[in-house]
């Protein structure tokens, strides 16, 4: 082994400076936020002492750490808990309510939103707009969002709730980095920056953190509130049709993020033209709008009304839905064959229209997929209820704020 330079040991211990100050300063940092994780995970909230056994840090630093985020407004306490054996009785931990709030916000083909969630998941503030934004002006629906968040914002902040950041959804191609839209063919948008056209502030004035991300992407994570295994394929039933591909929990993003486009995969090549610019993707049969038009609608009804025909047993709506259920089971099966997933989740409208077109994915998969006598594929529901993006995109900020408490206490 080489010899290493070494320096005289100094007779009384210095306090820490430079690199080793920083040291110390990260353990700290990232200590709190263990146990910051470790309530916000939790499903019964947790004592101090269940805290330190699930993190292996100390009582005593679970104790001085929880005060810290107790005191920051990140946890709460609950009214202490007898318990069975002597001692003194256990304190609940959870997180806080209606303190800091984490904002989701989407622009998507027929309307635009903005929805707050605190950190034990409740709805704290929501606006929708509906109205097609087809075609329509990245400057002019940007400056409409805006001033939809910066009321959100001012009555959140009016009630003594302090604003972490926005993740922005948006039906398209989006970079890994969170800042750039590429192109989002049925807003008929392409390289926007949306951030700074956005220019979202507190109402003292200083800029919030806002990342863009893929609607589906957002939604699908908005799953993992619910009861969902830790890996499935998300799909995302609007104008446009998109995917979001998690493993173990974590989004899988492709080399760019630009992964999960299942709207555009072909299903009939001789099919019709797609708003992408090939013929025959998925989306011309399976699309709200495709849905809403051959069920003899008008593209701007709600999926309701479809809901209402499929009910009376309409036959072009029967025949449409079936259609859409078929094209979008045999794209699903290929990416099953691809893949080997076990869950698929079905979101947007086809989470509404579940009861009519969850059976025909199901068969179709069943049908195309190899390993499907040997694996069968849950096809299943969304659980998160409409606008899934807006709650996915409000957990993803709140998820950042727990995975670095400091910046917030
Ligand atoms: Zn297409």
């Amino acid at each position: 082994m080489p010899a290493t330079p070494t320096t005289a040991p100094t007779a009384h211990p210095a306090p820490p400076t430079g690199a080793a100050a920083s040291r110390q300063h990260t353990l700290r940092e990232r200590n709190l936020s263990l146990v910051a994780s470790a309530v916000y995970e939790a499903t019964t909230p947790p004592s101090r002492a269940d805290v330190a056994a699930a993190t292996g840090l100390t009582r005593a630093t679970v104790s001085t750490l929880v005060d810290r985020l107790v005191a920051g407004g990140l946890l709460a306490e609950l009214p202490p808990v007898v318990a069975q054996r002597a001692g003194r009785p256990a304190v609940p931990l959870q997180p806080a309510r209606r303190t800091l709030v984490g904002l989701g916000l989407e622009v998507n083909v027929d309307y635009l939103g903005v929805r707050a969630l605190d950190l034990v998941g409740d709805v704290v503030a929501e606006r929708v707009v509906t109205g097609s934004l087809h075609d329509s002006d990245p400057g002019e629906v940007l400056a409409r969002l805006r001033d939809l968040a910066a009321g959100a914002i001012a009555e959140l902040e009016g009630a003594g709730m302090r604003v972490a950041g926005a993740r922005l959804a948006m039906p398209g191609l989006v970079d890994a980095r969170g800042a750039r839209l590429e192109v989002a063919p049925n807003l008929g948008w392409s390289s926007v920056e949306p951030v700074p056209a956005l220019d979202l502030r507190a109402g003292d004035g200083s800029p919030l953190d806002v990342e863009v991300a893929n609607e589906a992407k957002l939604a699908a994570l908005a799953e993992l509130a619910g009861d969902v295994p830790s890996s499935f394929l998300y799909v995302s039933g609007d104008v446009g049709v998109g995917a979001g591909i998690v493993v173990d929990r974590q989004l899988f993003l492709g080399q760019r993020g630009w992964n999960g486009e299942i709207g555009h995969v072909v299903v009939d090549p001789a099919g019709p033209r797609c708003s992408c610019g090939a013929t025959g993707c998925l989306e011309q049969y399976a699309g709200k709008e495709v849905l809403l038009r051959g069920a003899g609608l008008p593209a701007s009804a709600p999926v309701e009304a479809v809901v209402d025909l499929l009910r009376a047993g309409d036959d072009a709506a029967l025949a449409t839905v079936e259609r859409a259920g078929r094209a979008l089971g045999s794209a699903l099966a290929t990416f099953v064959n691809l893949v080997d997933v076990s869950t698929i989740v079905l979101g947007g409208t086809y989470a509404e229209l579940f009861g009519w077109v969850g059976h025909v994915v199901a068969g179709v998969v069943e049908e195309r997929a190899l390993a499907a006598p040997f694996a069968p594929v849950d096809v299943r529901p969304a659980a998160a209820g409409p606008h899934a993006a807006l709650t996915g995109g409000a957990r993803e900020v709140l998820r950042s704020v727990v995975a670095d408490p400091a910046v917030w206490v």
